[in-house]
């Protein structure tokens, strides 16, 4: 059975890469930061500019689809930057493959120590700088890119494609998940497959398929004491204070080395499997560098396997901050006569956020109780808690992006999870009810949300050819029969 031949593609995407970082550096430097009021326009201005290209350049049908006005301004007068949902293919002979991505970016400025204009592409040998070069343009542009190589060689797309672009992923998606939720049987009805590629290698050599997420859940726990503040001087030693009891119950929530102490959040914890376990060996990781890389004085483990495991499979529990406490430099004695407390837990697979929610709310009420202190303690959580993800990662979506890392890189993929949330990935993933892989284009040292973003030039040409390769194989492992109907008729 011949199959279809990438090798115009994979030419072309060689020889049209100064073509490709121009297309880069053009999106780069649309400042679409879309945390800030004055760069909304840009925002617009980029998504605009993107659905132009897949329209009139690569043949798609474009919804540019309005949100209306962005719920964060109570004003009333931003708009939200409209999503594109995009096709390419309506062949109900071929499967659907969705992408995701997103052209907004996190804000950047040169004060913030950036060796080059944050908005201005700066290539350094194999070195794209520049805010949104990794997160997420680089990635987006490379599945356009892709499509135009396959386009230009008049090599057919074996599949479907459809497009899922927002530019407000970075300000929590503002409007995304209903608009999903409201295309569900829609422009989502005949998807069968979704690929997300806004995440990145666990190392800098090793291409890998992300098969899931943590989740979030969100603590604030307020102690209110008085009615105003008070002067140590004056009121200390009678004094309930609240600011010692948030202390107090605080230390209740983990050790030192991490460990949740809360009665029963770890009951829900899924077991470890032999062949999840195996998963975990091989993996292009070395703690000795990733501690070098956070810059801490030491980990609560002591192996490889152990730190991803923390990472990855494991809940976590963090402090996050003390409003209402006094914080700044010097000595002030003040006795603050409210502060809340906060602190987040990322939960994995099988803990439900409602459950694990009642289950903290208990065990404070219940530390608060037994200390005696008549100060009132509320404690609320987050309604935007998010569920954990796993991917199922012995289904056509990894096989297929097994096979394409092969293809491209000669190597099998690292299998990994991040420790992170991606709410749109549970969002699609439980909307749709279809399959998704998580298949990166940047490496673990990029530096998505920090200073000196950037993308290695043989990473985004790499990923290009990645995307096209999987596009071919997940074609080839679901098509069966239809498959070979469409081959002799090509013939
Ligand atoms: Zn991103």
């Amino acid at each position: 059975m011949s199959s279809l031949s990438l090798d115009a593609v994979n030419q072309y995407i060689d020889d049209n890469m100064s073509n490709f970082k121009d297309g880069l550096r053009d999106a780069v430097a649309i400042k679409s930061v879309s945390s800030t009021r004055e760069n909304r326009e840009d925002v617009i201005r980029m998504m605009e500019a993107v659905a132009s290209r897949m329209e009139n350049s690569l043949g798609m049908s474009v919804d540019l689809r309005d949100l209306g006005l962005d719920p964060n301004y109570p004003d009333g007068d931003v708009q939200l930057p409209p999503v594109i949902l995009a096709s390419l293919g309506n062949d109900p002979n071929k499967k659907t493959l969705c992408i995701y991505g997103h052209l907004d970016v996190m804000p950047a400025e040169m004060s913030d120590g950036w060796y080059y204009p944050p908005f201005e592409l700066t290539i350094v040998d194999d070195i794209m700088y520049g805010r949104g070069s990794t997160d997420d343009k680089g990635p987006v542009l490379g599945w356009l890119n892709s499509i135009e190589a396959f386009q230009q060689t008049n090599t057919s797309i074996p599949m479907n494609l459809k497009f899922v672009l927002e530019g407000m992923e970075e300000s929590g998606s503002t409007g995304l998940a209903e608009l999903i939720e409201e295309e569900k049987d829609l422009f989502f009805g005949n998807v069968d497959f979704i690929a997300i590629s806004d995440n990145y290698w666990l190392g800098t050599s090793k291409p890998c398929l992300t098969y899931g997420l943590r989740g979030i859940i969100y603590f604030h726990v307020k102690v209110n004491c008085a009615d105003s503040d008070l002067h140590s001087g004056s009121h200390g030693g009678p004094v309930y204070e609240a600011m010692s009891d948030v202390v107090a119950m605080f230390s209740t929530l983990i050790d030192e080395k991490g460990n949740i102490l809360i009665p029963h959040v770890n009951d829900s914890v899924r077991e470890l499997t032999p062949e999840e376990d195996a998963l975990y060996y091989g993996l292009d990781f070395d703690m000795n560098v990733y501690q070098e890389e956070i810059g801490v004085h030491g980990l609560t483990t002591s192996d490889e396997k152990n730190t991803l495991m923390r990472r990855w499979r494991y809940p976590s529990l963090s402090i996050h901050g003390f409003e209402g406490a006094f914080y700044g430099p010097g000595d002030k004695t003040v006795i603050p006569h409210e502060v809340t407390g906060k602190f987040s837990i990322r939960l994995v697979p099988d803990q439900e956020p409602e459950d694990i929610g009642q289950l903290v709310i208990n065990h404070l009420n219940y530390v608060h109780s037994q200390r005696g202190s008549p100060n009132i303690m509320t404690p609320t959580y987050s309604s935007g808690a998010s569920r954990a993800w796993l991917g199922r990662f012995e289904n056509p979506v990894f096989e297929a992006g097994n096979l394409a890392t092969l293809d491209v890189h000669n190597v099998e993929p690292d299998y990994t999870r991040e420790g992170g949330s991606i709410p749109v990935v549970i969002t699609l993933y439980e909307t749709t009810g279809k399959d998704c892989v998580l298949i990166p284009m940047g490496r673990s040292d990029d530096g998505p949300h920090s200073q000196n973003e950037k993308l290695n030039i043989t990473n985004f040409q790499a990923g290009m050819k990645l995307f096209a390769a999987y596009i071919k194989r997940l074609d080839e492992l679901t098509r069966g029969t239809g498959r070979q109907a469409r081959q002799t008729s090509k013939i």
